[in-house]
Order: structure tokens, then sequence, then C-alpha cells
């Protein structure tokens, strides 16, 4: 029975892999399981308490549901899973080993075995080591923080190196913040002594957005860095083979709280891996983040993580199997690969219906693998900046992020393919993959990259550029003129007060060769555009249409009432859009922000369509034109090696909510239960041979250049052969 068991079992296992290809390189799909019941403390005495986890089940199980590695926990802030010199076991699991039960078993079934280890939040080796938790700026203890600078590290490797020595094929290293909010570090004497060796100066005290800070600031940078450099050359040096990956907090809504910038942290082990989901960062970021996973890691594999709980890890609920297909395939047609996060129940039972879920996803991925890890074809690369992020976002990234999500949402919700570009890594290169560059209110821009644009922009690539773009120098002080005057054509004269600014087109008759402007926009009409504007005097662009500031009431003249809540349009303060040529390229600016409007809870479709008019004014005939709801997301990928053009389309059908039970109006998204109806409209500009969709009920015609499909499905693949 147990030989017939295996037999069937090896069968199902991932196919083979060359030893020379790592485990990371050859997957599409992964689990991670690990217990429910110490996420908040543990009491000793709490026997029931993951008496059930059994790494042998765990790997077993996630075999047979198609997984092609496994993370398995081997410790948390609370428990080893193993036995260990330097952590207490949960109790419950009596003599048991669970590291040891699923290294075996996976040795058996021919499966990569990965260990979750924390790394931040070690409750239990806090309360023991007191003396290394993070400490604010007056020297009181940060209870939940460990320094990274304090002996920790050594006593972390002692620990690794207790789990390498069970033959894993790799660690999951969870994670390398310094915190998502106040109270900030760290001033403790371990990182007042580091600080002054590396500055030859004191620790100056606490945040402050000046030069002092700027140091801290890169102090905090090199202390992340530095310990996952470290603990990375430790896993190598012990044994070259095992893998290493970061859970990664570059990537907005994160900041330099956290202590990550989104290059120099995404580089620290062997790939990049990141957290996404509905409940935390909403449905368009699913995306967003396999993108900006992407662009950290140029050339590399990117792991995403995802769950199968409706609201948040450790939560014992089961997503429906096409909320789970939704996210699953959203993030494997942007390039991805994914580990699906299982966390037990209390006992550590393994829920059997959503092992059958995520069985049947990732038995649909293995189906559909050929049609994975193709080149993205982007039309548009949003520019994503650091510096902007730290010292314009300061305390409220937000109003910063606010703009790259929604120029990111105006591409999505329009079809037009995008990537993203980062600031640390931009290079002609990176540039010249996209037609358009976009630039949503880059408040920094640092002279090399300005340079880097104008040459991107001389050789015929075409700019978007958004709100008080390049008006602020590198500490996030307004400058009194903006360092893209010459890309722009025109001198800017000073920021509106105001996000409540409006915009209004002229009739097609005036705007004759730009009449693409207008598309979808009702002309004479001013418009809220909820956001960040300027006021700029036209050099050498064409003004296009009006910015218009908004009414004040007298008592808000008077400061006696805020002005958070939009006005109506008062009179108009300069031009709305410029158009300048410049060199073999061209340059739309907009003087408001539409990007951060579309981000915003005062997004009228009219300022989306700004965006998009910009894109098709500024590129006219992209390689291919996609027309389908809002609802659904496109991903492109071209294959040259089989000249075959995909086009991945996901169709997001999350039904109606009801009035939230608290922090309200603040609605969670409800999870989608089945696959939605439409219609999918392509132009291709170059000729093709043949298309085909791949699933059979998805009835797909022809007419010439232009391909027309009405599909009933989560995940749909049009394949293209040219
Ligand atoms: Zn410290």
């Amino acid at each position: 029975m147990w030989l017939t068991l295996s037999l069937c079992l090896s069968l199902l296992s991932p196919r083979f892999q060359p030893p020379q290809t790592p485990w990371f390189r050859a997957s599409l799909v992964g689990m991670e399981v690990g217990p429910t019941g110490a996420q908040f403390g543990s009491d000793p005495s709490d026997i029931g308490y993951a008496a059930r986890f059994n790494g042998r089940e765990v790997v077993q199980k996630c075999v047979k549901a198609h997984s092609e590695y496994v993370v398995i926990w081997a410790r948390d802030g609370e428990y080893a899973y193993y036995d260990s010199k330097f952590q207490p076991k949960a109790p419950g699991l009596g003599k048991r080993d669970v590291l040891r039960e699923a290294v075996e078993e996976a040795r058996r079934l021919h499966i990569p075995l990965i260990a979750y280890c924390v790394l931040q939040y070690p409750a239990q080796t806090l309360r023991a080591r007191p003396e290394w938790r993070a400490r604010d700026k007056d020297g009181k203890p940060i209870d939940h923080l460990v320094c990274f600078n304090s002996p920790y590290r050594e006593f972390i490797k002692q620990q690794l190196g207790e789990m390498l020595s069970y033959g894993i094929d790799g660690f999951h290293l969870d994670m390398v913040d310094q915190g998502f909010g106040a109270p900030h570090g760290c001033w403790c004497d371990y990182c007042k002594r580091e600080f002054e060796k590396e500055n030859g100066s004191p620790l100056p005290k606490g945040v402050a957005w000046n030069a002092e800070w700027n140091s801290i600031l890169e102090f905090r940078y090199r202390t992340s860095q530095r310990f996952e450099r470290d603990l990375a050359a430790y896993v190598r040096s012990t044994n070259p083979a095992t893998t290493v990956d970061f859970n990664y907090h570059g990537n907005p809504p994160f900041s330099w709280e956290v202590g990550q910038r989104p290059v120099q942290h995404a580089n620290n082990g062997d790939f990049v891996t990141g957290e996404t989901g509905v409940w935390g960062f909403g449905a368009l970021t699913v995306g967003l983040n396999a993108e900006f996973y992407r662009a950290s890691t140029p050339n590399s594999p990117f792991q995403v993580a995802m769950q199968r709980g409706v609201r948040m890890y450790h939560d014992q609920t089961t997503r429906p199997l096409a909320d789970i297909r939704w996210e699953m395939f959203t993030l494997l047609a942007h390039g991805a690969f994914v580990t699906m996060v299982d966390k037990t129940a209390y006992d550590g039972w393994l829920d059997p219906l959503a092992y059958d879920r995520i069985g049947e996803a990732f038995a649909e991925v293995r189906r559909k693998r050929e049609h994975f890890g193709h080149t993205p074809v982007a039309e548009v690369g949003i520019w994503f900046s650091s510096g902007t992020r730290d010292w314009v976002g300061r305390d409220k990234p937000s109003d910063y992020f606010q703009s790259f999500q929604g120029a990111q949402r105006a591409l999505v919700y329009e079809h037009i393919p995008y990537g993203v570009v980062l600031d640390e890594n931009a290079n002609l290169e990176t540039l010249q993959k996209y037609p358009v560059i976009c630039l949503p209110n880059v408040g920094i821009l640092k002279a090399k990259e300005i340079a880097l644009l104008t040459t991107y922009t001389m050789q015929g690539g075409n700019l978007v550029v958004t709100g008080l773009s390049g008006c602020y120098d590198e500490r996030g002080n307004l400058q009194k003129e903006s360092g893209l005057e010459t890309l722009i054509g025109a001198k800017f004269k000073g920021k509106l007060n105001s996000l409540d600014n409006h915009v209004r087109l002229p009739a097609r008759s005036v705007l004759q060769e730009n009449a693409a402007l207008e598309e979808g926009i009702r002309p004479d009409w001013h418009f809220l555009v909820k956001g960040y504007a300027g006021i700029f005097a036209p050099t050498t662009a064409l003004p296009v249409g009006e910015l218009l500031k908004p009414h004040r009431t007298v008592r808000q003249l008077q400061g006696k009432e805020g002005t958070d809540w939009p006005q109506s349009a008062d009179s108009p303060v300069g031009a709305a859009i410029l158009l300048n040529t410049v060199g073999k390229g061209r340059v739309l600016a907009f003087t408001g922000s539409p990007d951060y409007a579309t981000g915003s809870e005062h997004a009228i479709s009219e300022a989306r369509y700004l965006l998009r008019n910009a894109i098709r004014l500024l590129n006219p005939k992209p390689r291919v034109r996609i027309t389908a709801p809002a609802t659904v997301e496109s991903v492109i990928t071209d294959d040259p090696a089989t000249r075959t053009l995909r086009i991945h389309v996901l169709g997001y059908n999350s039904p109606p909510q009801t009035i939230p039970a608290h922090d309200r109006p603040f609605v969670l998204p409800a999870l989608m239960e089945e696959a939605p109806l439409f219609r999918v409209q392509v132009e291709v500009s170059q000729p093709f041979k043949s298309a085909v969709a791949l699933n059979k009920k998805t009835r797909l015609t022809r007419r010439g250049s232009r391909i027309e499909a009405l599909v009933e499905e989560v995940h749909e693949v049009l394949i293209l052969k040219y």
C-alpha cells in the first residue's frame, strides 16, 4: 500500500529537473505551509498547538496538489519546529521533528524543500536577549523589533547552520524590515558604535528631514543590506547549492521606515520574493507587484506569495476557486512564479478542501506551462523614484504613491501594457524598451536622470510628465525652477496650493492635429483633476487647454474651514497641457495630475482619459491595441524564437458588497465566485498568420488585422503566430 502510494506520488511529482537548473528557475507554483496558533505569542503549556503538524504529510499533500516545491515553517517568532539548541521546539510536537520529516519525504518524492525562518519579530529570542531589541531616538527599547546591528546576526547564523545540516534546498527568510511605522529605530549602543565607525561622527538624534537625517537613512539602508548579504554569504559558504530569498518590502506601500530601497534590497538573495493580496493591497497591486519585482531584479526569476485565506494569513478560510485562479494567473501572466501560503488549523490539520482547490488550480498551471515566462511587450514604462518616495513622500509616502499607482490604474483600465522603471537601475536600454516613459509626479530627478531622459527623447522616445515632476531638490525642497524645463519647453512659475484643480480642453477645431487629446472628453467643459499642479510659462512648448484653480469660500480664505473637500472651478491660471518636441521625440506635460486624480477617491473617468489620450497621441500605432472592459486586465508577451505573440486576458468579477461593520465607507472587495463573460477586441499592427484562443469555448473571429473574442473564463490566452 505504502509503496503504491509513493509510486503514485512520484508520478504526480513535478517534471524531472536536471541538477544544473536551480529549482527556482524551473518552478511556476509551490506552497508554503505553517501552523496557526503562535502568531500572537504562545503559552508553553499549549500542547494542543501544532500537535498534528507533520512534515511528511505536508510534503505529500503539496505534491499531490501539483506543488513544485514546498516551503515548510522551521522557525517562527516563538518556536522552532525541529530540534534546535537555540530555540524551544513547539511543545505539542513531542519527540517529532517537522523539518526532518519534511526533508526526508521531499527527498523521497524529488521535490525541493525550503525552510521558512523568521528574522524580524523573534519574540522568544528577544525575551531571552532583551539587549538585542531596537531602540527609539530616546534609547527606549522597541519591544517587538530586533536590531540588525546587534549580535542577533551571529546568533541567527548559528540557527541557520542547524537547519542547513538537514540538507534543505533553500531558505525563505522573513522579514528584514525595521518596522512599518513609529516608533522608529534604531538608536541602540550597537548602532551608535557602528554609525560612528562608518561616519566618524555621532549618530544624530531623531527623524528630521535634513542632511543629518540623510546620513541616518543611508545607515539604515546599509544595515538591512549588510544583514541580508551576511546571511546569504554564510549560507553559500556552508552549502553553495542552498538558495536564499528574503521577503521583500521595497515596493509601495512600503517606504523608508522598513529600511529597504527597491533595487538595493531586492538583489541580496538568489531571487526576490514578496507578498500580494486583494485584502491588503487591492486587486490592481497583484500585477503591479510582479512588474515591480521584475524591474528591481532584471533578467532574474521573481516570486510572489499569495494565500488561500479570505481575509489574511491564519484566518482558516478558503477562497473560492475562481478567486484563487484569478490572482494566481494574474501573477503568472505578469511573469512571476507563485507561492501559495497555507496556514494549518490550530493542531496542524490540513484543510482538504483547500488542497482540492489548490490542486485544481496548480494542475491547470501545469497544462498551461508553455504560455508563461515570455518577454513582455510593454508600451509605457512608469518611472518610480526612491528619492521622491523618501524626500518628497517623507512621513506620508502614500501621497507620492498615489500618483504612481494612479498611472498604473489608468494603464490597466485602458489595456495599455506597462512596465516599471526604477531610478536606481534605469539606463538607456531600460528606457528604450518602451515607446513612452511616464513620470508621475516624480518630484526629484537627479541631473544624471534628466540627462538620461534627454538622450532617450532626443533619440525618439516620448515622455508623459505630470504635476510637479522635477520641481524638488534632492532633499525634497520645492525649487524655483524645474529640472525638466528644457524637456517640457516651459518655465516653472510656482505650485498651486490646492489639490482640487480643474482642467478644460478647447474645441476639436482648435486642437487640430492634437485632437486625439479630446477622445471621450467633452470640449469646453471643466472637470476635476484632483492632485498637485503647477503654473508653467511656455517657452518652446505648445500650450493646450486650461488649468483652473478652485473657488474658495470666505470661511476657507479666513482659515476657518478646510480645503480637503473639492470645490468647483474658479479661473484659469495657465495651460493644462504642454506639447514639446525634443530631437526625434516628444514631451507631453500635464501641469496638473491626472495620475494622482485616477488614484484618488475623486477619480473621474475623464481624468484617466487624459492619460490614455496622451499616450495615444505620442504613440498612435502600438504593436497591439486592446479594447476590453476595465474589469479585464491584459498582458502581452512575445516569444521571438517561435514567433508567437500571446495576449493574456484576466477577467476580474468581484460581486457587490454591503455596508462594512467598521471603518465605513472603506469596503473590502467581495470574493470572485464565477468566471465573467466579456468581449476583447485586438488590433495588431504587424502581419500575423493565425490566431487561436486557448480555451475551446471562447468564440474567436478574425477580420484582417483585427480579432475579436467572446470569453467566458477567468484566464484566457489569445495566441497569435506571426
Ligand atoms: Zn540598533
